[in-house]
């Protein structure tokens, strides 16, 4: 499997291997389907699949869906789909819903044994007697209804008799408990919501911290990894494994979270950019999710790399987003054809040379890998250079195109400038130039030399283009909510993050299919928009430039 730097949890699986205290490995990857997966899923995806692999374990991936109200199939169905992608295959396919009449059984089981009540205290008024760190908590007034009646309610909140709120099912721990999770956490509530995988069979639902140890016990999950914020959780996770009397014990471990400057990382906040229109939807190219990274163009395996060199640990500082950039030019730079596109178009025509001749040019498909060939590019009297290549009255140290200076063209000729055309308004809209037939690319020529190459699209035979040029969609590097100004995320979403250019490429593109992938020259690695249609102009987007300070 792919590289991992060491980490605690490997080191943990294998001391419980060596002492016996397991003799599997099973983990499960367990999202809520409330959203679609960002890069942070990417790092629990990997870390449960290849330490399960390593130890030739298994791994479940299971829906976990037991809150109705912001659940639904559309995710269930994009998560399979990116897990897949990411290039990991799952053993059992489950889902939190299927294991309701078990929950159901099992909190039951709590209340004949006298460790769970109905409480009719509003949300509230539970919230209000529940202490703070400091101070602890109140009991509540029916904390100590006999077993019978707390039996009888239970049912008849199953049965829905009782409105949303009304009453709740508590576990019966210790309201003076330093840790705030044990002062008797809610672990049933009335919910009259229609579920995505169960319909409205039920109208009362789980709550996270009761139905997950249930679930990973009754998956016979081993090593139940999970983000931070859960350590707190823990000794209640241990408590619900022991007092339901599950049969097998998972043991939950926590691990910092992924961050990555200038994003966000929470569905919460995606699915806000989503709906408020800052972005195009769950996979637009600019969005952290693992269908956004897919239509820009990263590749699982440049994502399973970088997550890998981010280690594991107890913290969860932000990782440049650099990183991530610099392992998807490492997974293409051998795999993507060299390409040639121009994306603010100049024309220019090469006076001197034969009116309606065209002649086909050899180009290398990549010099950083000799065994994918030539691909052929035509050239003519009539070319498109880059706007950006000319200079009127450039600086000194410029080396690309100005009036009198020779350039070279890749993999052509050189040529040099003539004469500039201008509209009424004065705008540079045509160069005249002219080339030398000696100094064609590949004849050996050393007649003299020249400082600048450029890149040119043919202009009789291009293929018209659209370049989607991306920047960070948030211009703070680690955004917070609530800063002492009360500004939000979206205080920060840049406004510039999206650029478009329409251009011309080389027109043995032409067919190019959604999701290929391109090195054009000067501009970077681009991938083929995956939403293309027949007509209009072929849509890049722009995965990553080609330079970069990054260093690992
Ligand atoms: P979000 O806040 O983005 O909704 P979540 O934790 O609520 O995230 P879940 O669907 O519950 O999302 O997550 C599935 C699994 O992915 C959990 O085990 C969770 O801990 C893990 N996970 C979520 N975000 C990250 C992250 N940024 N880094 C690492 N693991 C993450
Ligand atoms: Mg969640």
């Amino acid at each position: 499997m792919d590289n991992q730097s060491s980490n605690f949890i490997r080191d943990i699986i294998i001391k419980d291997l060596e002492s016996g205290k397991r003799n599997e490995v099973v983990t499960r990857f367990p999202p809520e389907p409330n959203g679609y997966l960002h890069i942070g899923h990417a790092k629990s995806i990997f870390l449960n699949f290849s330490l399960a692999d390593e130890f030739k374990g298994k791994t479940n991936l299971r829906f976990d869906d037991t809150n109705p109200l912001k659940e639904d199939v559309e995710f269930v169905n994009s998560i399979k789909e990116d897990v897949k992608w990411l290039g990991y295959e799952w053993e059992g396919l489950f889902f939190a819903s299927d294991y309701f009449e078990e929950m159901y059984n099992r909190a039951v089981l709590l209340i004949k044994n006298g460790l769970a009540y109905v409480d009719d205290l509003s949300a509230d008024e539970i919230r209000s007697l529940r202490g703070t760190l400091t101070e602890p908590g109140q009991e509540s007034p029916y904390r100590n209804r006999s077993v019978d009646e707390n039996l009888d309610l239970f049912e008849r909140m199953r049965a829905g008799e009782f409105g949303n709120g009304e009453k709740v099912l508590r576990a019966k721990i210790d309201m003076k408990s330093p840790n705030i999770n044990l002062r008797d956490p809610v672990i049933y509530r009335i919910s009259h919501t229609t579920h995505h995988n169960t319909g409205d069979k039920w109208c009362i639902y789980p709550m996270y911290a009761f139905a997950h140890p249930i679930e990973d016990a009754i998956e016979g999950v081993t090593h139940s990894i999970c983000t931070i914020e859960f350590e707190d959780q823990r000794p209640l996770y241990n408590w619900v494994v022991e007092k339901c009397e599950m049969e097998s014990q998972p043991q939950q471990i926590e691990f910092g979270r992924l961050n990555i400057t200038n994003t966000v990382m929470s569905k919460r906040k995606l699915k806000q950019l989503v709906e408020e229109g800052y972005v195009d939807g769950w996979d637009d190219p600019r969005m952290p999710t693992i269908s956004g990274l897919r239509r820009k163009g990263f590749t699982p395996e440049a994502i399973r790399n970088f997550i890998g060199e981010t280690g594991v640990s107890k913290g969860s500082g932000a990782v440049d987003e650099q990183m991530l950039e610099h392992f998807v030019r490492e997974d293409l730079k051998l795999k993507a054809p060299r390409t040639m596109g121009v994306l603010k178009p100049l024309k220019v025509v090469i006076t001197n040379y034969p009116e309606g001749q065209v002649e086909w040019l050899d180009a290398e498909i990549n010099p950083e890998n000799p065994d994918m060939g030539i691909r052929q590019i035509p050239f003519s009297r009539e070319i498109y250079i880059e706007q950006d290549d000319f200079m009127e009255n450039p600086p000194s140290k410029y080396f690309r195109l100005f009036p009198g200076n020779e350039v070279r063209l890749k993999h052509a000729y050189f040529i040099k400038c003539e004469d500039v055309i201008k509209d009424e308004e004065g705008n540079v809209v045509e160069l005249h130039c002219t080339y030398d037939p000696e100094t064609k690319s590949g004849s050996g020529f050393t007649g003299r030399k020249v400082k600048g190459t450029i890149h040119w699209v043919e202009a009789t035979n291009a293929v018209a283009a659209e370049f989607r040029l991306y920047e960070p969609l948030i211009l703070d590097e680690t955004p917070e909510d609530g800063d002492d100004e009360g500004k939000t995320f979206l205080d920060h979403v840049n406004p510039n993050s999206l650029e478009v250019q329409n251009g011309f490429i080389e027109p043995n593109m032409k067919d190019v299919k959604g999701q290929d992938k391109f090195q054009f020259f000067r501009h970077g690695y681009f991938n083929a928009d995956p939403k293309n249609t027949a007509s209009g102009p072929i849509v890049f987007n722009r995965i990553v430039s080609l330079k970069s300070s990054f260093k690992l």
